[in-house]
């Protein structure tokens, strides 16, 4: 069944059941309340005879008055102390049966009579005679049937009016919860029958749940193409960058197979640019591994560091691989919660790249901001153009200088960079002069919250 089908069904069935069930309960309250206005109008009746009987001495005169408070539809009867009938007198024909009599524990009897329904009360009275006998006074509710008769013609009309706006108003819900589903469903086959990834129009200022779920549903879509996107960029960027080594390795090989047989110092240079390329290859691609590594989130374990140590220690491992003077300014000890290992691959990359691109000393400092601590790494070396800057983290970028050297570098250090500095919930600033120097800053927050 469909969901429309299902939520309109439901919701009727469930105002029907309702609206049955509360006309049911009104109905038989005011059939109560009937009963009983009834039995207490024929007691106030019976009362009224009693103290009438009482101040009597004649029979005749007795049977009078009786024949006075005789109820319109029903009879009365005095019965002796030995039950035989001392009087009946009714007020139409036919009203003569004799009806059961209520016992002491009852306040009235009810039994059914030609159709309708006759209530009967007895109590005790002085007759005339001076004798104790029973006074029983019967009515049969002629009208109480005709009221619930009407009352119950009212109930069903209202319940079958009452239906039309119920079920115009659960269509209406089904249409509205469906709507943006059936959207969605036919939003997502478009795109998977097409292999694009097409958004649905969503109201702009809908705040329930459903302009919620489309909202949702069409950033879900934005991001899975941007990272679809990024993904075949990147793919195409890698084999782009894989070739160009291929290439080389290859006219090299060729030159040795054809010359390089005789002539050594040809060998010599075609097997010293192979194994540069293969270095080269190996190396883009261990880091494009380590791309991949670094966008994982449950890798980052975040545990109370010492930020100063932890920077000597890759200092001294690039000073000591290239011998070149990294100057430290720090405090003697400076703590933060963080994840060391991603902290100091971080570090290492913005060193590595200060040492590759300058060739003066290099100076990193550490400093307390606040809440945050900041390490700086500064070269003097030529500086970056200031149209590269914004395209620095984009993978495989380089600016064309150095990538026309086609010495060193992958275009992939800086991008690694930033994935590891969104990991850590790290700022990273780049600051160049051309000319003059590069200065990456690292801001990563003391105690992170959720940590
Ligand atoms: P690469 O492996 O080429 O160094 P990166 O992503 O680390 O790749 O850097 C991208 C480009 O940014 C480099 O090719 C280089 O041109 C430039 N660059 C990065 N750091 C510096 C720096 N400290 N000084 C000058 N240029 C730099």
């Amino acid at each position: 069944m469909k969901l429309k089908t299902k939520i309109h069904f439901l919701s009727t069935l469930m105002m029907l059941i309702l609206l049955i069930l509360s006309n049911l309960g009104i109905y038989f309250t005011f059939d109560k309340r009937l009963h009983h206005t009834e039995y207490t109008q024929l007691l106030g009746s019976a009362k009224e005879l009693t103290v009438a009987l009482s101040k009597m001495t004649d029979e005749e005169e007795a049977e009078i008055v009786l024949r006075a408070y005789v109820p319109p539809n029903g009879a009365l009867r005095v019965a002796g102390a030995d039950g035989d009938d001392i009087l009946t007198v009714q007020s139409m024909e036919g009203y003569d049966k004799k009806f059961p009599v209520p016992t002491k524990d009852e306040a009235f009897t009810i039994v059914p009579y030609e159709g309708y329904e006759a209530l009967s009360i007895a109590i005790p009275t002085i007759w005339p005679t001076g004798e104790v006998v029973q006074l029983q006074m019967t009515q049969v509710l002629t009208d109480l049937k005709a009221n619930l008769g009407l009352l119950r013609v009212v109930m069903v009309g209202i319940t079958l009016l009452a239906m039309i706006p119920i079920i115009i108003s659960s269509m209406t819900l089904g249409r509205i919860v469906t709507q943006p589903i059936e959207k969605l469903i036919l939003a997502m086959t478009a795109s998977r029958r097409s292999g694009t990834f097409q958004q649905i129009a969503v109201p702009e200022n809908g705040k329930d749940e459903l302009a919620q779920m489309g909202q949702t549903f069409n950033e879900l879509m934005i991001q899975l193409e941007q990272n679809y996107t990024k993904q075949e960029k990147f793919v195409s960027d890698a084999s782009h960058e894989l070739k160009t080594p291929i290439t080389v390795i290859d006219s090299y090989a060729r030159l040795l197979q054809r010359r390089g047989m005789d002539k050594p110092e040809i060998a010599e240079e075609a097997l010293t640019a192979i194994r540069s390329e293969t270095k080269r290859m190996t190396e883009m691609i261990e880091q494009m591994l380590n791309l991949a590594r670094n966008n994982e989130p449950a890798s980052y374990l975040f545990e109370p560091a010492d930020i100063r140590s932890l920077t000597g220690e890759a200092i001294h491992m690039i000073s000591r691989a290239y011998n070149r003077p990294i100057r430290l300014t720090a405090p003697s000890r400076l703590e933060a919660t963080t994840d060391s290992a991603h902290l100091k691959q971080l570090i290492l990359i913005l060193l590595d790249n200060a040492r590759k691109y300058s060739e003066q000393p290099i100076d990193v400092t550490i400093a307390e901001e606040e809440t945050v601590v900041r390490i700086s790494i500064r070269d003097h070396g030529k500086g970056i153009p200031a149209k590269d800057i914004p395209f620095l983290f984009d993978r495989f970028y380089r600016v064309d200088e150095d990538r026309n050297r086609k010495t060193g570098g992958t275009g992939l250090g800086l991008a690694i960079a930033n994935e590891i500095a969104i990991g850590l919930g790290a700022k990273l600033d780049i600051e160049s002069e051309e000319g003059d120097g590069t200065e990456v800053t690292i801001r990563i927050v003391k105690h992170p919250a959720s940590q």
